[in-house]
């Protein structure tokens, strides 16, 4: 009998489990000990118990299936949403000597059926698939007879509705509980909101599971938030501290992502666009490249990234608002799955608030749902107008209490001033009132700022008192107050009226003097010399490293990229930066010594060993 590759891959049963998690640890992954609950929830797995884990992204949260899988006997199925996901698990899974497949829609023929005779062999330790696969009677035919050693429910929060990644078909994995009830079930994901969470449980039949969750701060994230100026020249100077690293660049629209690559290409940074209206095809091959190559910036809109497991995603910017708090934390959450110093940072102005809740008010949801909408929006605004700890904000948002002060946001590096606003917003809130809530800010400020123009004469506002009341703010101080004024929900936009803004109950109280309103001081300068301090804060990942050590990690990226290349696989699937950084420091000269090598497992360290070794011995 021929034998393809992936008969070899499964020639031996091997269903009977590994031996103990923490050697399975060392041996298969080359890691000493466990991260935060993973521990725990490994031995809770293992032992046959329902679990839900709640942990951020780049906690580790895989290995908290694949570990038990390993462990006992039979194999692990695990339910995943997206085939690109699959294909990278499954990838890494085989580097590290793991009897992985996955079984899905873009498998050929012939690769089918050689995964479907792995799975009634029981030779397979690991099995991904979709979850409309697993409900089908022909698949649960399949492994009706075979050991199984748990079910894993991978991004679990596609049950929910809550979510923005709902996928009805998660609803059918109920049944599981029923159809195998010795099979311990766990249900994973990086979803911090509580209607989401109590939505996984129920959904899916958890009740009696246990409960694993962990803070979701992102400590290795950095958080900047500016005001937008001239967003191309900030959103250079910002990827000039990130030279040679990938990134994601999100835009609201799929025409500014077109015109924001292209011309990041004219500026000398290799960019790439991504959106849903691209031809599939080269969407896909864009995609494949930022995940294969290293030092591309993708620009996309929010299409791009769920499921997207590339571990060295060192910045993520926002050029337009996010839809919510929630988007905003999945999204810049991308960045620093490997643990190492990522920035997240956004520029916004008023026009996106105006555009945001244009949006919001011209959709054809229900009324109920618009109001949550503007809620989502308001809690967003808040975050980008706090003159305190950004990461603070944003936990809160969840729930979280956290002490602030982080020392790696914009607000922390560079405390915000702020200034007694009550007079000028009392003024600015006038201005509104007195020309009848008919006009957008820009003929606000004009009135305030006293500028004669033929549209000040036509209204008559000139002969107001409100006229050049304001003229002791600069045109771009009263954006910065309507702005903000905006965020605080004591003004509103029109947009049935050409973005005219009206007064919001609330505005009374300040008109009465009932409260004072602090402003945030916006900087100039802001971006120039904030950047400066955070990029210290958010260094590039192997900035500590020594200039000799630098010149050998240089080499040994060279080395892990031409067999990435050879293998067609992306370079992390070979080795995470933070093995390429340890072997640059410790500089091992023998295999037994790659023992002690975070990520280097028996199987890699077998297959690679020696051509690491090699490269340190050259550079020595
Ligand atoms: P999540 O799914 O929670 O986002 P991953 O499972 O992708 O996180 O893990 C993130 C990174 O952390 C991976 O590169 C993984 O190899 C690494 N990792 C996970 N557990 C450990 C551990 N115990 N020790 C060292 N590295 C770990
Ligand atoms: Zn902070």
């Amino acid at each position: 009998m021929t034998s393809s590759p992936i008969m070899t891959m499964f020639d031996r049963a091997v269903a009977a489990g590994r031996g103990a998690p923490l050697d399975v640890l060392k041996s298969v992954y080359g890691y000493s000990g466990f991260r935060g609950q993973q521990g725990d929830v490994i031995a809770h797995v293992t032992q046959g118990g329902d679990a839900v884990v709640l942990f951020p992204t780049g906690a580790g949260k895989s290995l908290c299936f694949q570990i038990p899988a390993l462990c006992r006997r039979g194999v692990g199925i695990v339910v995943s949403p997206l085939i690109a996901l699959m294909r990278d698990q499954v990838e890494a899974l085989k580097q590290v000597g793991v009897k992985a497949a996955a079984l899905n829609s873009a498998l050929a023929r012939e690769e089918y059926i050689e995964i479907r005779r792995a799975i009634s062999d029981g030779a397979l330790e690991l099995l991904y698939v979709t979850p409309e696969r697993i409900t089908t009677p022909g698949f649960m035919e399949l492994i009706s007879g075979l050991d199984i050693a748990l079910f894993a429910i991978d991004e679990a929060h596609c049950v929910s509705q809550w979510g923005h990644d709902f996928r009805p078909e998660y609803r059918a994995l109920g049944m599981l509980r029923e159809a195998f009830p010795g099979v311990p079930r766990i249900a994973l994901t990086a979803t911090a909101d509580p209607h989401t969470r109590e939505d996984i449980i129920e959904r899916l039949g958890l009740q009696g599971a246990a409960v694993f969750s962990t803070s979701f701060d992102r400590p290795n994230i950095s958080y900047a938030i500016a005001e937008r100026e001239q967003p191309r020249q900030q959103l250079l100077r910002f990827l000039s501290r990130h030279e040679g690293a990938s990134g994601i660049v999100y835009c609201l629209s799929r025409a500014k992502v077109e015109d924001t690559a292209e011309w990041l290409n004219t500026q000398g940074i290799k960019a790439l666009p991504y959106h849903a209206g691209m031809d599939r095809a080269l969407r896909d091959q864009n995609q494949d490249a930022f995940l294969k190559e290293e030092g591309l910036c993708l620009v996309a809109t929010v299409a791009f990234g769920m499921g997207i497991d590339k571990p060295d995603v060192r910045y993520v910017a926002h050029l337009d608002l996010p839809g919510s708090v929630e988007a905003y934390y999945q999204e810049t959450g991308r960045a620093g799955r490997d643990g190492l110093p990522s920035e997240a940072w956004m520029v916004y102005g008023m026009a996106d608030v105006m555009q945001r809740r244009r949006m919001i008010d011209e959709g054809n949801a229900a009324d109920e749902i618009k109001r949550v909408e503007r809620g989502k929006l308001d809690a967003l605004l808040a975050i980008c107008e706090t003159a305190t700890c950004r990461r603070q904000a944003i936990l809160a948002h969840f729930g979280e209490a956290h002490p602030g002060r982080c020392g790696s946001c914009d607000t922390c590096l560079n405390p915000v001033e702020t200034w007694d606003g009550t007079e000028a917003a009392i003024k600015a809130l006038a201005a509104i009132y007195r020309t009848g809530e008919r006009f957008g800010v820009g003929h606000l400020i004009d009135v305030l700022t006293g500028v004669e123009n033929e549209k000040t004469q036509r209204f008559g506002h000139v002969s107001m008192p409100v006229f050049g009341a304001g003229k002791d703010l600069a045109p771009k101080l009263w954006q910065s107050v309507y702005r903000q004024l905006l965020a605080a929900g004591l003004v509103r936009v029109d947009h049935t009226a050409y973005g005219a803004l009206k007064l919001e109950d609330e505005a009374r109280t300040v008109f009465k003097r009932e409260r004072t309103v602090l402003l945030r001081k916006d900087r100039a300068v802001a971006t120039g010399k904030r950047a400066a301090k955070s990029a210290k804060g958010a260094a590039n990942a192997r900035s500590n490293l020594s200039p000799r050590d630098l010149e050998l990690f240089e080499d040994l990226r060279g080395l892990r990229a031409r067999l990435a290349k050879e293998m067609n696989v992306p370079p992390y699937v070979i080795f995470p930066d933070t093995t390429l950084i340890a072997l640059a420091e410790t500089r091992p000269s023998s295999l037994k010594a790659l023992i002690d090598i975070p990520g280097i497992g028996e199987s890699k360290r077998t297959r690679f060993g020696e051509a690491f070794l090699e490269a340190i011995r050259a550079a020595a």
